[in-house]
């Protein structure tokens, strides 16, 4: 898969309701910097490209809260210790030499994006399952209750989806923001509970004042 097209498709979306990016640090490795700079120039969303250990997370969302506060929409590299402005030549010359972009590749959550895959190209068909095998259409189709789509434009949050938590769970996940531990389902599944549990912790000692404290009294 090539992210990029999924991204302008995101942000092609009328109902987007994204701030900035948190670029990720492992395509990054491969691809560089410079495949983002049309996020901050053409869309004016800022761009920090994080690695995946807490302290990269947490430094990579204050450097695009940064840029928020002022007023900047730019490309930023949070993972400098392993992405370099270029990427790594060497990958991507591999990649071009024996690869070629899909005419169109299915989203799970985005549907269908036009060249937004590779294949191997035919001269390598002797190494490609797809060639070699009779492999089956397999399509994954999102059921009718995922939301999926929504939560990657930012249109709700989680566990604003109807199966968030019941139906659709880490353990029986229904949709890939559930599959994989980093995805933006499943990790309010697994810490934003707490966030919720401390919120309620505090508005119920907030009416606890107020009722102690009514106003004007
Ligand atoms: S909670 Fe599950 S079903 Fe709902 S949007 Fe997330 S992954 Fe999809």
């Amino acid at each position: 898969m090539t992210i990029i097209p999924a991204i302008r498709a995101i942000l092609d979306s009328p109902d987007l309701r994204l701030d900035g990016f948190l670029g990720p640090g492992h395509v990054s490795t491969v691809i560089g910097n410079r495949p983002y700079r049309f996020i901050a120039r053409d869309y004016a969303r800022p761009v920090v490209v994080s690695g995946f250990e807490p302290l990269d997370v947490l430094q990579g969302v204050y450097m695009v809260m940064r840029q928020l506060a002022e007023g900047r929409s730019e490309v930023e590299n949070q993972y400098a210790r392993v992405v370099r402005e270029e990427g790594n030549p060497l990958a991507l010359k591999a990649i071009a030499q024996t690869m070629e972009l899909r005419t169109t590749f299915e989203w799970r959550g985005l549907g269908f994006i036009s060249q937004s895959a590779l294949k191997l190209r035919p001269e390598f068909a002797a190494w490609d399952a797809e060639v070699r095998f009779e492999l089956p259409g397999v399509r994954v189709a999102d059921p009718k209750a995922c939301q999926c789509g929504e939560v990657l434009k930012g249109v709700i949050k989680p566990w604003e989806c109807k199966v968030f938590g019941t139906a659709c769970t880490p353990e029986r996940p229904i949709g890939t923001c559930m599959v994989s531990s980093e995805g933006a389902c499943a990790a309010y599944y697994n810490y934003g509970r707490l966030a919720r549990r401390r919120g309620r912790a505090t508005e119920a000692r907030e009416s606890l004042a107020v009722a102690a404290h009514p106003a004007g009294s």
